[in-house]
């Protein structure tokens, strides 16, 4: 690979993540990793929805699938004795907009080994044993230090100057504190808890154990892996889980039936143990100068909720496109402050909502009771929102929304916004773009069905451009201020010089008479029949259009966020002029 352009320091999900958004953006990356070996260990078990769908874009969501188990039913017990079984999180079924509607579980150490398999295919190799220890910035680059060790226990310097860097580098990390950010919040010294994998026999490997409650200490085993393989997470005071760490495997097989009571439960191998103490914590900037910060090295939180592996690789993902187009100079640099605006407020939110659910888990309740008239800690039932399918960005100035019966659910001045997303509100721009299935290229056989997923990719903005319906018979057709012609010819200027910046698709209503005539239209990728009024449906074309009978024009931005609703060539180039340098802008 050609010199890099993107140093991004840490191989965790975040730093794997941002390498392989970069790559498939054609940019030249390096990706370094101080330990000298991968990290082992579930941790970050939980892939949520919205995640699912962002690996699906980048290739990878069936390797995820292949490699998982969906979230097994959390069953309490008191010993041997069972107390209460139940859903984690409600199980939702598949809808067309929504493919993935359940989290899969996986440990982070395979998502890692996944996500790394993909990149080597692009020609990144992690480089292991190679640290960050120093780095200065000026107007133009970014001169790094790295320290490289191996095994034997050499270790040589190597000055590396790059034109960005990305601090992927986990809460400890040094690039946050170098670049002098605070790091607001507090650190939960008084709850320690230790997280381990470890062979087990005699425990029910079809559900999530629990035993204990937040008062005693509780041990949670999650049945991942082979059998007899368990993921543990325990809970206790700080002095007895730094003592459960550093002692052997007679202390940790102690610790468990103290909190387990059950006899028939047998500890046949402790695999790896750590200690960790919750913080909550989160940068007050993610970018100063030519370097970023993104993942834990912005912000951490409880692992309650599990969000934080999946807001990882959503800061990268809506860090690497911008980075991308500004790094071959098609964008503004002014379009990398949306890293932080964007990102900013959701993260905000997620610590909320994650510190609620640690101090519900860590109330003196039991996990459940017998008496199931009674809830479950709701610190152990997993909410829909934390699925992450409404975080969004409404608020963001490179969306727009020329809707303009939209209603604006965002906080500017004094109005409230909702950066999680709530269930009842009309799409707009800023939100996750929905899938839609069964679309038909119309020149194919009507058994070739595509969806809108598989159109997305994470280096083009996808522009979906929806015709007006046919008039009745008798009446006048509508004179929209643009023709489709004309929105198709706004959307190609993005093309040109080589670049391939939006991929355009011409939607055809189901009931279109000359659908299967193979027409052909200029300037678009394919025309498609939206067969079963998916499209139409998801992005809520009908409405808009019975209301102003405009076309109705969707920009779906690389990260799979919706850029923009539009009606006319105006509009079309009215939002890239937020987000693409003057080179298109004034054509
Ligand atoms: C018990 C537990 C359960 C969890 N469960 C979930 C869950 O279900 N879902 C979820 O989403 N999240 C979960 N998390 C959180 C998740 O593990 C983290 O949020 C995730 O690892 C963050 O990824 P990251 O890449 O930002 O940072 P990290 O994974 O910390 O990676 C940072 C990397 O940078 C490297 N590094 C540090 N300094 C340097 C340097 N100077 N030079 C080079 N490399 C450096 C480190 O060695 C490390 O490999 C859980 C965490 C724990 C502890």
């Amino acid at each position: 690979m050609s010199s890099p352009q993107v140093l991004i320091v840490g191989a965790g999900p975040c730093g794997l993540a941002a390498a392989l958004v970069l790559r498939k953006n054609g940019i030249a990356v390096r990706l370094i990793e101080k330990a000298l070996d991968y990290q082992i260990g579930v941790r970050g078990n939980g892939i949520q929805p919205r995640i699912l769908e962002l690996f699906k874009i980048l290739g990878l969501v069936a390797d995820i699938f292949d490699n998982s188990i969906e979230p097994p039913q959390m069953r309490a017990y008191d010993g041997k004795t069972v107390i209460r079984t139940w859903d984690f999180g409600v199980k939702e079924p598949e809808t067309p907009q929504v493919p993935y509607p359940n989290p899969r579980i996986l440990g982070q150490s395979t998502t890692e080994a996944i996500l790394r398999s993909h990149l080597s295919q692009l020609g990144v190799t992690v480089e292991l044993g190679t640290e960050l220890v120093d780095f200065t910035q000026d107007a133009h680059k970014v001169t790094t230090n790295l320290l490289k060790r191996d095994k034997s226990g050499s270790s040589e310097n190597e000055t590396l100057e790059v034109d960005w860097v990305i601090g992927a580098d986990g809460a400890r990390g040094i690039t946050r504190k170098h670049l002098g950010i605070n790091f607001w919040g507090e650190t939960l010294e008084k709850q320690a808890f230790l997280v381990a994998d470890v062979e087990m026999e005699g425990v029910d490997r079809q559900y999530w154990a629990a035993y204990g409650n937040a008062a005693t200490g509780f041990v949670m085993a999650l049945p991942l892996g082979p059998a007899p393989h368990f993921s543990v997470v325990g809970s206790g005071t700080p002095e007895e889980i730094q003592k459960v760490v550093d002692g052997d495997f007679d202390a940790f097989k102690a610790y468990l039936s103290k909190i387990m009571k059950d006899d028939s439960v047998v500890l046949t191998k402790r695999k790896w143990v750590s200690y960790f103490r919750p913080n909550i914590r989160c940068a007050d900037k993610f970018n100063i100068g030519r370097v970023f910060i993104a993942g834990d090295g912005a912000h951490v939180h409880s692992p309650m909720g599990g969000q934080g592996l999946n807001s990882s690789v959503q800061d990268s993902v809506n860090l690497a496109w911008k980075l991308s187009l500004v790094v071959k100079n098609l964008s503004p640099r002014s379009l990398l402050s949306t890293y932080e605006t964007e990102r900013m407020p959701p993260i905000k939110e997620m610590l909320k909502l994650t510190t609620n659910l640690h101090t519900q888990s860590m109330s003196d309740r039991d996990l459940a009771s017998k008496d199931t008239s009674q809830s479950v800690n709701p610190g152990f039932v997993r909410e829909h929102i934390f699925k992450q399918l409404g975080v969004n960005y409404q608020w963001s100035e490179i969306v727009l929304d020329q809707r303009l019966d939209r209603k604006k659910s965002i906080k500017v001045g004094n109005k409230v916004y909702t950066p999680y997303g709530k269930d009842d509100e009309p799409i707009q721009a800023g939100d996750r773009a929905p899938d839609a299935p069964n679309l038909v290229p119309v020149a194919a056989e009507p058994t070739i069905t595509t969806t809108l997923f598989d159109l997305l990719t994470p280096f083009a903005h996808t522009a979906l451009v929806f015709e007006l319906p046919q008039s009745p018979a008798g009446t006048e057709p509508p004179s929209p201020a643009s023709t489709t012609k004309d929105i198709l010819a706004a959307l190609g200027k993005y093309n040109k010089d080589g670049h391939r910046l939006v991929d355009s698709y011409l939607i055809l209503p189901e009931n279109t008479p000359d659908a299967g005539s193979g027409r052909v239209v200029e300037g678009v990728n394919r025309v498609l029949v939206d067969t079963q009024g998916h499209a139409r449906r998801a992005y809520d074309v009908d409405a808009t259009q019975a209301l102003k009978a405009l076309p109705s024009v969707i920009i779906i931005r690389p990260d799979t966020y919706i850029g923009a609703f539009v009606h006319d060539a105006e509009g079309v180039e009215k939002y890239f002029s937020k987000s693409l340098s003057s080179l298109f802008v004034a054509v």
